[in-house]
């Protein structure tokens, strides 16, 4: 499958600003190590753009999310369990473990109204 019916396919199917390397494996139905290597192959070509998030450990919420580790405040809230008067709603970035994920770039969206 080539990039092109990939993007139509990433948005067909799935939200742009959260691709995951899980999405990319199973279009290409390859393992993770492969996705992996398409995904940043998708970032090299300027077809995507990598984040990265925090998530909930009680809820697996997405609490935080951007382009790199270090623009992340040492202590995240979990607004979802703060609601919920969870008894642990404050998290150490350090504590918990980044999630890498793409979003389609600008210039690729700005196709999208065109399909
Ligand atoms: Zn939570």
């Amino acid at each position: 499958m080539s990039f092109l019916s990939a993007k139509k396919r990433i948005i067909e199917d799935t939200d742009p600003d959260r691709v995951y390397t899980e999405n990319i494996r199973s279009f290409f139905n390859v393992n993770s190590r492969i996705a992996r290597k398409l995904c940043d192959a998708a970032v090299k070509r300027g077809f995507f753009d990598k984040y990265i998030e925090l998530r909930c450990p009680n809820d697996n919420s997405t609490i935080v999310s951007a382009e790199r580790f270090e623009d992340i405040p040492d202590t995240i809230v979990c607004q979802n369990c703060q609601l919920n008067e969870a008894d642990k709603y404050e998290f150490k970035k350090e504590d918990l473990s980044p999630n890498t994920f793409y979003k389609l770039s600008s210039t690729y969206r700005t196709e999208k109204a065109s399909i």
